[in-house]
């Protein structure tokens, strides 16, 4: 299939998800997971119209987006990944959101880097559900605590809450307590689901799905 076709494809079934969820369309972003990919397989989607791209390493999307966006400025690029503090100036430049703070060093990095660059992303606050010891996120018990430093002590605004699910876990009681903790914490933008699960995210309340796989097929 055509990057088009795939591109309709998943966008119908974007579409049934937010009918069958009774949300508007327009209540979700679709970010185009490109991490692993080439121009040369970015570009037909660029051409199809989307707009939002994650990526999950600086180095990676610093060699790769430069040139893009210089032929498609209105891109909006997505950091998804863990990110190093000593990063965070050049995430600051490149990226238009980071979904990856979960910490007080990368939130005083932030700080720094957005104070310095005259530019803030948008930003959430990972939270791992799971608890999983090789994920990045922050504890549920601990989000309330870290939410009100980021604001206080750090002077961030905050768009919302990510997570990323354990794999062998049933992903609604983790797109739901995401949800939870961003009511309880006043965020409305929730980025939850991926290829093989967004459409539980959007039916709990999901604002950003990350699809990869499902957009650019298998990475190698
Ligand atoms: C790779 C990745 C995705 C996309 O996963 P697919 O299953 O390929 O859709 C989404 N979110 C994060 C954080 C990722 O690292």
């Amino acid at each position: 299939m055509s990057a088009p076709e795939v591109l309709t494809q998943l966008n119908a079934r974007i579409a049934g998800a937010c009918r069958h969820a009774g949300r508007a369309l327009d209540a979700v972003t679709l970010i185009a997971v490109s991490k692993a990919f080439g121009a040369e397989a970015i570009a037909p989607f660029l051409e199809a119209g989307l707009r939002d791209f994650g990526e999950n390493r600086v180095q990676e999307a610093a060699a790769k987006w430069p040139a893009l966006k210089a032929a498609y400025p209105h891109v909006r690029l997505h950091m998804i990944g863990a990110l190093q503090s000593n990063k965070a100036d050049e995430a600051v430049q490149l990226f238009d959101t980071i979904h990856s703070l979960d910490r007080a060093s990368l939130a005083e990095a932030l700080r720094r880097a957005i104070t310095k660059a005259g530019r803030a992303p948008q930003l959430f606050v990972q939270v791992n559900t799971g608890e999983e010891p090789q994920k990045g996120g922050v504890a549920p018990r601990d989000t309330a605590e870290f939410v009100s430093y980021c604001r206080a002590n750090c002077g961030l605004t905050l768009s919302g809450l990510m997570c990323i699910p354990p794999e062998d876990d049933e992903p609604s009681l983790h797109f739901a307590l995401l949800a939870e903790l961003a009511r309880q914490n006043g965020l409305q933008a929730l980025s939850m689901g991926m290829s093989g699960d967004f459409d539980t995210a959007i039916a709990l309340g999901a604002t950003h799905i990350r699809v990869g796989s499902a957009l650019f097929g298998a990475r190698g």
